[in-house]
């Protein structure tokens, strides 16, 4: 959750503060709780003022394991300068609300869109903090969406004419980060869906994001373990690959132990339960999304991280990513 969606929803606020962040999420009390401060949210909706002091407040009265700083995401398409502004005001609320807070863990937050420029943020958060027991990496976003690979270029690559993807460019921010700051724990926001996660993973990152399952649930499709997505039928448009026609995926859809998936013992009964309700979509991917991330989790405790990562990619068009990950 974040600082945002609990300021703005006066109900929610409520109810949170009445009962307690996880009981309100149906969690238990042993379960750990990262709370965002929601800063993309703010850049989003300009009538909202962002204040560093009342995030702070409601971390402290919320008690969360681990609260963010607020801060202010870049975006490839600005100006540098505009770009580097946000920066400074991140680096400002890292400072402040570092000197204000009391005993919460306060998570920094890493913006950056080149490598060299991770490393010099790194350098800038360490001046404030020290060595962070937590740290996350944010801006990622826009460098993983797909329509932008190989025409968004950030500039320090186009002066080396090293022309990379902006995805390859995001992975090389994780590496830096990972290396300039080894033993923290090291969270990514808003990147790592079920075909992405395990080139994090294979990073080093301890945790991550993504409302993927979600998302694409809402267009109809349908998620499976190292495939792409698949769509039921309905919804399905031009240049999409119906899950139908994939035997591969519909093989992959009868191994499922999804809630959802249990109660059809047919590929039929599946594939139409699916079909028909955005609810069974987005459990079934989010239940693929946790089986995938505690299956990552499972191959770094056993040291066969890099062979798994390779199997469950290798009929992605991320495989081309494996080189920067394991060279
Ligand atoms: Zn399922």
């Amino acid at each position: 959750m974040n600082a945002w969606d609990i300021l703005s929803a006066s109900m929610v606020c409520q109810k949170i503060r009445e009962y307690g962040i996880d009981q309100y999420l149906g969690l238990d009390q042993s379960c750990p709780i990262l709370l965002d401060s929601g800063g993309y949210l703010y850049l989003k909706r300009n009538d909202i003022e962002a204040d560093p002091c009342k995030v702070l407040k409601l971390y402290e009265e919320l008690n969360p394991t681990i609260g963010a700083v607020l801060d202010y995401p870049l975006d490839p398409f600005l100006a540098e300068q505009a770009n580097e502004k946000r920066w400074q005001k991140t680096l400002a609320n890292t400072r402040f609300m570092f000197e204000k807070n009391g005993y919460l863990t306060l998570m920094p937050i890493i913006h950056a869109h080149s490598a060299a420029q991770a490393q010099r943020a790194c350098a800038d958060v360490r001046e404030i903090v020290g060595e962070p027991s937590v740290v996350g990496i944010g801006s990622l976003v826009p460098l993983m969406r797909t329509h932008h690979d190989g025409r968004l270029l950030v500039r320090e690559s186009q002066t080396s004419q090293h022309h990379q993807s902006s995805r390859h460019v995001a992975l090389e921010v994780i590496k830096a980060v990972r290396v300039e700051f080894p033993k923290s724990f090291l969270h990514v926001f808003g990147v790592g869906g079920t075909t992405t996660m395990h080139l994090m993973f294979a990073l080093g990152v301890d945790s991550l994001d993504s409302i993927g399952w979600r998302l694409k649930a809402g267009y109809g499709a349908v998620q499976l373990p190292g495939l792409g997505d698949r769509f039921t039928g309905i919804r399905c448009r031009k240049n999409r690959t119906l899950l139908m026609d994939d035997e591969v995926a519909k093989a992959a859809l009868l191994e499922c132990q999804c809630p959802v998936c249990l109660e059809h013992d047919s590929l039929e009964g599946r594939l139409t339960a699916l079909d028909r309700s955005f609810d069974n979509r987005a459990l079934h991917n989010a239940w693929v999304f946790v089986q995938e991330a505690n299956a990552c989790q499972e191959a770094i405790r056993t040291d066969s991280i890099e062979s798994f990562v390779v199997q469950r990619l290798r009929h992605s068009p991320l495989r081309s990513l494996l080189s920067v990950v394991f060279d």
